[in-house]
């Protein structure tokens, strides 16, 4: 903890200086950023990072294995859709990134189960996923897990359209859904393709 206290510090000695102006305005005329990232809880896929982000850009959901359910409003207790409702119908964000990462522990428990005494919730939720995992075994893979970490992002921006809100802006050209993957050893983020595939994005 004393080495987050100490970043804190530097934080406030080194970094606040240069951006107090930029929150002072944030807090004043609030926040609009035009992008929602739903990226995984993992603590090596920073989207603020990787995209070179500032204060008020990007409005970020991070959850294990970065899934989107499917549109349920039943009551429950939904994280992830409450904040693609903020984003979308509050913030009226136009670009919605689904980014998912190589090396995700939550794809691996939805290929080999959950770790022992860690299934109260992490099962439930990554059943989510169930149908990117079945896709995936359908056909003989070298590679189970990129393959899964790929599908997981097709069907979360599949997941993203059974939302009426989502699909009815989406085909009216007024929200932009893109699939991400970054991967953790390289540095490299691919996009997903119109055709389906993911590819790198030119440097
Ligand atoms: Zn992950």
């Amino acid at each position: 903890m004393e080495h987050l206290i100490e970043g804190y510090r530097r934080f406030r000695a080194q970094q606040w200086p240069d951006r107090s102006g930029t929150f002072e305005r944030l807090a004043h005329v609030g926040q609009s950023p035009t992008t929602m990232v739903i990226a995984c809880s993992d603590s090596r896929v920073d989207p603020t990072l990787i995209f070179s982000a500032e204060p008020g850009e990007l409005f970020v959901l991070r959850n294990v294995a970065n899934l989107v359910p499917p549109y349920a409003p039943d009551r429950a207790f939904h994280a992830t859709s409450a904040a693609l409702e903020f984003a979308v119908r509050v913030l009226e964000v136009s670009n919605l990134i689904v980014m998912g990462h190589a090396m995700c522990g939550g794809i691996g428990v939805l290929l080999r189960g959950a770790p022992p005494g860690a299934g109260d919730f992490l099962l439930p939720w990554m059943s989510i996923a169930e149908p990117a995992k079945r896709r995936v075994l359908a056909q003989p893979s070298a590679d189970p897990q990129s393959q899964c970490e790929q599908e997981s992002v097709r069907l979360s921006l599949e997941n993203l359209r059974s939302f009426p809100w989502i699909a009815e802006r989406a085909s009216q050209g007024r929200l932009r859904l893109t699939g991400m993957i970054f991967d953790i050893r390289t540095g490299v983020l691919t996009l997903l393709q119109p055709d389906g595939r993911f590819a790198e994005v030119p440097g």
